[in-house]
C-alpha cells in the first residue's frame, strides 16, 4: 500500500475553523502524529493510531511521521493554526532534506489552517489591513539580539507587527524586554491587541495603548498585535474595533 504524509493545521481551536480538506485527510488517516495537546483535539477512532509526543521534539516527531509514511501508513501530522507558521511543516522538510534519499519519493502535502494571527486580527477588526510582519518571540532557535534587530526594523518600516510565542519557555522575561523596546522606540500611543485563546471557550481580547501595555497581559496562549503608527481604534458600545487603513502617506523624509 502506498503511504502518504499530510502536514495539517487544525486552526486556532474552534471546530468550525478546521478546513474541510483537513477533516477529510483525518478521516482517511491510519496514523495521527503530533504534540499531545493537538493530538487530543482529534476525536479518537478505533482504526486511527495515535502517536502523541512531548513539546520540543519537533525533529524526532517529523522523522517518525516520515518513517511511518515510508512504511506505507497514511499519516496526518497535526499542528495548531497553520503548519507552515512556526510549526511542523518546516521541521518535516529539515528532516526530509537530511534523511534517506528514498523519503524524497514520498507523497507529502501541506494542508493550510487558520493561523492564530488571522483569527486574532479578525476578532479585533482589521489591524492587518495595511502592510504587516510577523515575529516569533521564542528564542529557542535564534539569538535574542536578532529578535531585537527585527523589532527595530519592523517599527522603522512602520509595519503592524504580530508576535507569536510572546512568553518563550526558555526566556519568559523576553516579552517584557520586547515591550520595553517597542515603548522606547515608538514614542506614541498606538493600539496593542492581546488576543488570548482565540476561538476557544477561554478566549479573551484586550485592546490597550502601547504606553499602558504590561508584560503579564501575555502568556503562551496569547497572540499580540502591535499596530503601526496609522492603526486606529473605533470605540463602540460592543467593544473597540481596531483597524489599519489601506493607504499610507509618503514618509516626510522621503517626500
Ligand atoms: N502554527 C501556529 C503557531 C504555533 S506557535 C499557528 O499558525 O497559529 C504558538 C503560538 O501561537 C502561541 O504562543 C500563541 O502566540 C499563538 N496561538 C496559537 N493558538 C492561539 C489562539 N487560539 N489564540 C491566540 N494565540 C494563539
Amino acid at each position: 500500500m502506498t503511504g502518504w504524509l499530510a502536514v495539517a493545521g487544525l486552526g486556532p481551536g474552534a471546530e468550525a475553523l478546521v478546513t474541510p480538506e483537513v477533516t477529510e485527510a483525518l478521516a482517511r488517516a491510519s496514523d495521527l502524529v503530533g504534540y499531545a495537546p493537538y493530538v487530543d483535539r482529534v476525536a479518537p477512532r478505533s482504526d486511527l493510531l495515535r502517536h502523541a509526543s512531548d513539546n520540543r521534539v519537533e525533529l524526532e516527531r517529523a522523522r517518525l511521521a516520515l518513517e511511518l509514511a515510508a512504511a506505507g501508513r497514511r499519516v496526518v501530522l497535526v499542528s495548531s493554526g497553520d503548519p507552515g507558521v512556526f510549526a511542523m511543516a518546516a521541521a518535516v522538510f529539515e528532516a526530509l532534506e537530511a534523511g534517506p534519499a528514498a523519503w524524497r519519493g514520498l507523497d507529502i502535502r501541506v494542508l493550510p489552517g487558520v493561523t492564530a494571527m488571522l483569527a486574532a486580527a479578525a476578532r479585533a477588526g482589521a489591524p492587518l489591513g495595511h502592510d504587516f510582519c510577523t515575529l516569533n518571540l521564542s528564542d529557542n532557535l535564534k539569538p535574542w539580539s536578532l529578535i531585537e534587530t527585527r523589532l527595530r526594523l519592523a517599527v522603522e518600516a512602520d509595519f503592524a507587527i504580530a508576535l507569536y510565542n510572546p512568553r518563550s519557555q526558555a526566556r519568559p522575561e523576553g516579552f517584557a524586554r520586547a515591550l520595553a523596546l517597542l515603548q522606547a522606540i515608538c514614542r506614541d500611543a498606538r493600539p496593542v491587541i492581546f488576543a488570548r485563546a482565540v476561538s476557544t471557550g477561554a478566549e479573551s481580547l484586550r485592546v490597550l495603548r502601547l504606553p499602558d501595555a504590561t508584560p503579564e497581559l501575555a502568556d503562551m496562549r496569547t497572540l499580540v498585535i502591535v499596530g503601526s503608527s496609522q492603526t486606529r481604534v473605533i470605540d463602540r458600545p460592543a467593544g473597540p474595533l481596531v483597524y489599519t487603513p489601506r493607504s499610507a502617506a509618503v514618509p516626510a523624509e522621503a517626500s
